[in-house]
């Protein structure tokens, strides 16, 4: 029989193996990495039916989780098949189910030494008990310490791997983005280990400023340098370990680019350019987060060239294709 995962399109964690015809309860808390108050802590209510290919989610908290855009409503159950798209919460927290077959060439879930084998993606470990007469209730799935630590630690692994590498210095190291969010999107890593913005000082002010001409570098560098703007920055509130300075074309043309937090992240104010860091540091000596910062994270999708609002994701996408023919036809032509 296949096995079913529930991933998480924005990779904020390891998939979750949601076992046969038995009740996974998810919600706020650590298996979802989601810290938004407006997801209950017991939000939906999974269950997979392995030899049909689908889910059934009942949506038990009170906000809306939908399905393709449809509200699932507290207390219903839709079900749910791979193509699909969940957002958990308010339309944030977008995830979709997997089904593999042949599951023989896999260890058990609870064995943390098969998640790196080919055809056998991470899996978290997770604890389920069988519903019983006694204890009725559906069983809430517990992702090991380990596993948790694994994906946000993802940014130091890659640093070190040549294939990732596209520049390094004795200070610094440029890497491709795993899941590029436009055309081009490279990250600056200091080789200093300094976990986030918040750990900046201003004995890393030289530190900063030179992370700021490697961006720079790079950019210049690029074949399309002309035809394409970028912008260079860190996100208020990153989810990945280790400080790093996101250096992206202003194109946003990538399918890694799926949601309406991957867009605010990178348009709104939760992208705080590296030059406003370097004046931080100078000034203050550290960065400072405006309160209610990852409240953008949640406002509406708006065009970041002429500040259209657009509804959804697709109808964005194909938005800034406009501009992006104007802007490639101007920069051609000059
Ligand atoms: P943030 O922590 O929000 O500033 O963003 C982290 C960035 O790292 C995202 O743009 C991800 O696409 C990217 N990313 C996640 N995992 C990896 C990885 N293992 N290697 C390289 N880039 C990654
Ligand atoms: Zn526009």
């Amino acid at each position: 029989m296949s096995i079913c995962r529930f991933i998480s399109q924005e990779e904020t964690h390891k998939p979750i193996l949601l076992p046969h015809l038995q009740s996974v309860i998810l919600g706020r808390g650590p298996e979802t990495t989601i810290k938004d108050k407006k997801c209950s802590r017991e939000q939906v209510e999974l269950k997979a039916d392995c030899s049909k290919g689908f889910v059934i989610v009942k949506q038990l908290g009170a906000n809306p989780t939908s399905i393709d855009s449809e509200m699932v409503g507290q207390g219903k159950e839709v079900l749910m098949k791979p193509g699909q798209l969940l957002h958990f919460v308010n339309a944030m927290y977008p995830y979709t189910v997997k089904f593999t077959e042949n599951p023989s060439s896999c260890k058990r879930p609870h064995d943390t030494s098969s998640n790196e084998k080919e055809g056998c993606p991470d899996v978290p470990s997770v604890k389920t008990a069988k519903k019983t007469e006694q204890s009725p209730r559906p069983v809430k799935t517990q992702v090991s310490k380990e596993n948790v630590g694994h994906w946000s630690q993802g940014l130091k692994t890659s640093m070190h791997d040549p294939n990732m590498q596209v520049y390094k210095d004795d200070k610094v190291v440029v890497i491709k983005d795993k899941y590029p969010k436009a055309r081009y999107h490279w990250l600056v890593l200091p080789w200093e280990s300094i976990p986030s913005l918040k750990a900046l000082r201003d004995e890393h002010c030289s530190l900063v400023k030179h992370m700021h001409q490697v961006a720079d570098q790079m950019v210049k560098q690029c074949p399309h340098a002309k035809s394409l703007n970028f912008r260079s920055g860190y996100h208020a509130i990153p989810s990945m370990s280790h400080v790093h300075l996101h250096v992206i074309s202003q194109d946003f043309d990538s399918p890694c680019l799926k949601n309406k937090k991957h867009w605010n992240s990178f348009t709104t104010d939760y992208f705080i350019q590296s030059q406003d860091v370097i004046h931080m540091l100078e000034t203050d000596g550290k960065v400072t987060v405006k309160e209610g910062t990852s409240e953008m994270l949640k406002l509406p999708l708006r065009c970041h060239i002429c500040q259209k609002e657009l509804p959804t994701i697709p109808a964005l996408k194909q938005h800034l294709k406009s501009h992006l023919s104007a802007e490639s036809t101007t920069s051609d032509a000059t």
